[in-house]
């Protein structure tokens, strides 16, 4: 936390004063207060719809967008020259894993500073409230018992954007019944949808679900379909890390449809793809269910991130036998000699199906901070610095960090990212975190969605490879995850609108986060307002912390 406070002050006393730093764009009234806040002259606006940019004097007062239009002489606080910039609403993150990070975060410069100025938590399955007494894997630090305490934590700390927050169904499943291996009893599931519901009525935005992660995997499907009810009753979003995004995936894009079809409930399909070379040919396939399913009326949408690799937690390599009960029974089955040489036979043939190969797994974290020489290198080059097979070195990776690493797969196509990031059905969402390269992060190497995904969009898929316009590459990042999230007044630059603002130069958009270097940020955002106020100034956050958690 205190390197987070130095990283802030240290960049505020290069730039002085939020006010300061507006001031290097063009500060030109000054001096008495205008009728607004801020006035964006001549801007390129884009106002999420998809419509063309037309060029506008945008005003924001009392934290929401005032007025649109030619403004003439009117007066402002502040007045930013923006001709020759685009002007866009925040981007709308609708896939995101900070609800615990942005504790250590607030600043969430990973975020900020690529222009995202909303995203939604508690994906995958897990969330960070509801969480009852000692359930396991809760991970460290506070542990909220509901939603309600969770949202008033969030607003004591404030952040430098706004927070939505899924209810994750792992969270439920391990809070009412542990990780064990099999289907609810009636009273399990009885309990799980009272623990739902409350989390829904305290203002979470939806369920969400990790049907390749302990608990979710060991969930039947009927089980997902009466809790999706409750979420449907209320209009909310289920959204889900499907069962396989391997060599089931056919199968459980089918899955995911059924609980829209069966409930009535909006499914979101989140981090489509197919990882694995022997699977990148199902990839159409899956498209074309999600088409054929919207035609027959399932409002059924997915999102996705622009990268040929995932990361995820080096357990996902297991067999399902092998992780049932969690991290404590994983070391224990590591422990016993019989089940330990059944676990490495098994997992080099997994891994030759799913990444494709040892060389494709790399290490992006251990919790333990035990091993730390191997963040940045692949199995491959583990193996050979400890003089031991692959398996062995997986094994011994697991048991220096108490079963908690995290890497980077390196599984998709590059032709496939393209197919699915133009899709009409399909909205951006990185799938990252808000963080910094500061405290526990600081010799991580994390994917580097979390710091690059949006400007990675705009610059490289829509600007040099041309998928789309930068209206509709717009779109796809703010009104169309901001309708499916339903964030009222977010998503869209239009009067009444809550300000929620990134100016930047098409010309020079773009990541420079790397899988070698991820913890960069991006150039070509010239400045990023949250709720009004101003959270970036070329490419330094302020101290500002003007976000919001918003209830659904
Ligand atoms: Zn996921």
């Amino acid at each position: 936390m205190s390197s987070t406070r130095s990283l802030i002050d240290r960049r505020a006393a290069l730039c002085g004063s939020a006010a300061l730093a507006l001031g290097a764009l063009a500060c030109r009234s000054g001096g008495a207060r205008g009728r607004f806040d801020v006035l964006l002259r001549g801007a390129n606006v884009l106002d999420g719809s998809g419509a063309p940019p037309f060029v506008a004097d945008v005003a924001l007062g009392a934290e929401r967008i005032a007025a649109i239009g030619p403004l003439g002489d009117v007066q402002a606080a502040r007045v930013l020259d923006a001709r020759g910039l685009c002007l866009a609403p925040g981007f709308v993150d609708i896939h995101t894993h900070s609800d615990r990070t942005i504790f250590e975060w607030p600043g969430a410069e990973s975020r900020v500073l690529q222009g995202c100025t909303s995203e939604i938590t508690g994906n995958c399955g897990g969330s960070a409230a509801p969480h009852i007494a000692d359930d396991e894997d809760a991970g460290a630090g506070s542990r909220w018992s509901d939603v309600r305490s969770y949202i008033a934590a969030w607003r004591q700390q404030g952040a430098a954007l706004n927070h939505a927050l899924l209810v994750g169904h792992g969270t439920l499943r391990r809070a009412v019944m542990g990780s064990v291996d099999r289907p609810a009893t009636a009273d399990e599931l009885a309990r799980m949808n009272v623990l739902l519901e409350d989390a829904l009525d305290q203002g979470a935005l939806g369920l969400s679900t990790g049907l390749e992660y302990v608990p979710g995997m060991f969930t039947p499907p009927e089980e997902i379909v009466q809790l999706a009810r409750a979420v449907a009753r209320r209009g909310k979003l289920y959204a889900s890390h499907m069962r396989s995004e391997e060599e089931a995936l056919l199968e459980a894009v089918d899955e995911a449809l059924e609980v829209g079809r069966r409930t009535g409930v909006r499914v979101q399909v989140s981090h489509l793809k197919a990882a694995g070379r022997a699977h990148w040919k199902l990839l159409d396939g899956a498209l074309a269910k999600l088409e054929r399913a919207r035609a027959e009326g399932v409002d059924v949408m997915a999102d996705a991130y622009p990268y040929t690799a995932y990361s995820t937690t080096l357990t996902m390599l297991l067999e399902p036998w092998s992780r049932e009960g969690g991290a404590d029974a994983v070391l224990a089955r590591l422990r016993d000699p019989a089940t330990r040489a059944k676990i490495l036979r098994e997992v080099g043939p997994h891994v030759e199906r799913e990444p494709g190969g040892w060389e494709l797994v790399v290490i992006a974290s251990l919790d333990k901070r035990e091993h730390q020489e191997c963040v940045g290198k692949n199995l491959l080059e583990i193996a050979e610095l400890w003089s031991v097979e692959p398996a062995e070195a997986f094994a011994r990776l697991l048991e220096g960090s108490n079963s908690s690493v995290s890497f980077v797969g390196h599984g998709m196509q590059e032709s496939d990212v393209e197919r699915v990031l133009a899709h009409p059905l399909v909205m951006v969402g990185s799938d990252g975190r808000s963080m910094a390269p500061t405290g526990s992060a600081l010799n991580d190497r994390p994917h580097p969605r979390s710091y690059g995904t949006f400007p990675r969009v705009l610059g490289r898929y829509c600007r040099e490879r041309k998928l789309f316009d930068l209206a509709t590459a717009v779109r796809k990042m703010t009104a169309l995850p901001a309708e499916r999230a339903r964030l009222a007044g977010r998503g869209r630059i239009e009067v009444g609108a809550f300000a929620d603002l990134v100016l930047f130069d098409a010309q020079t958009i773009g990541d420079t986060a790397t899988f070698a270097q991820p913890q960069q940020f991006p150039t070509g955002i010239a400045a990023v307002f949250v709720n009004g106020d101003l959270a970036a100034e070329r490419g330094a956050p302020t101290a500002a912390r003007a976000g919001r958690f918003l209830e659904a």
